[in-house]
């Protein structure tokens, strides 16, 4: 097991067909205790319910806005009371919304930077003091293909520019904080096949995106999760500041 005896923060893991979900039950199976945190608290309870315990401890779920600066500091308070420690941070919540630079209002702008970027600043600074009293910790923050070719899979150019910040933010922390033990990676994923599109794929989208994956098919949410389980495990000791494609080849650079 690859995460016997640690124990990790995920947000935005209560979604059901979700990657941290996924991630969470990889997690569980690697041997982690794991704390869902999503704005969705009752699915958030749900989702840690029903996780495999791990040596019969269960897991927890919160409620948490990432993009509230005092609901992360509450949340990583009541994480630590319950679980002891925190090992690892998964920055994975995120919201999208698939429309063209023109359209963006103020409010489109504010939200979407918000829980793409803020959110994992502001969790990140709560979780960090604890980690580098550690002297150790792993941090993966979720970014995506559509920060590296400038979208054009489903989201905005604000969601792009929200991820491509993760990539600055996430690499920045990676230099600071190296001297303390704690690593800073990202994850870029291409197309998963999960809720966050809402059902705005149309055939047609999917079938053009295909033709543009060597490896021809979407990712699945277990793909993303196998490179969170990898990062947030010894394996990846000495990796930090890394950018991991997740993307079947859409994108070879
Ligand atoms: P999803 O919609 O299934 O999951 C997103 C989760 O984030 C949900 O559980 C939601 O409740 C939660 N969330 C939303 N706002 C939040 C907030 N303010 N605070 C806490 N939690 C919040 O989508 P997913 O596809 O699993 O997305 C997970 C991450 O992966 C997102 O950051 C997304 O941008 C990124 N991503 C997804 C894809 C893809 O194709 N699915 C590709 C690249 C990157």
């Amino acid at each position: 097991m690859l995460l016997r005896g640690k124990t990790a923060i995920i947000t935005g893991a209560a979604s059901p067909r979700g990657i941290g979900l996924a991630t969470a039950r990889r997690f569980a199976a690697e041997g982690a205790r794991v704390a869902i945190l999503d704005i969705d608290g009752p699915a958030a309870e749900d989702a840690a319910r029903n996780l495999e315990p791990v040596n019969g401890q269960p897991h927890l779920g919160l409620a948490c806005n990432v993009a509230d600066k005092q609901a992360c500091v509450k949340a990583v308070e009541a994480v630590i009371a319950k679980l002891g420690q925190i090992d690892i941070l998964i920055n994975n919540a995120g919201v999208t919304q698939p429309v063209k630079l023109l359209d963006i209002t103020p409010g489109d702008w504010d939200r979407i930077q918000d829980v793409n970027l803020k959110g994992i600043l502001f969790l990140s600074q709560a979780v960090i003091p604890h980690m580098q009293k550690r002297k150790s910790g792993s941090i993966a923050c979720m970014s995506s293909v559509s920060a590296q070719r400038g979208g054009g899979i489903f989201g905005g150019p604000h969601y792009s520019a929200a991820k491509a910040g993760v990539l600055g933010l996430a690499k920045a922390m990676a230099r600071e904080f190296g001297p303390d033990g704690i690593r800073v990676n990202c994850v870029t994923p291409g197309l998963i096949g999960t809720d966050i599109t809402a059902g705005k794929l149309t055939d047609e989208m999917r079938a053009k995106i295909l033709e543009g994956i060597p490896l021809g098919r979407l990712g699945e949410a277990a793909d993303v999760a196998g490179i969170y389980t990898f990062l947030a495990s010894d394996l990846s000791a000495y990796v930090t500041g890394a950018v991991i494609d997740v993307n079947g080849g859409m994108l070879i650079h």
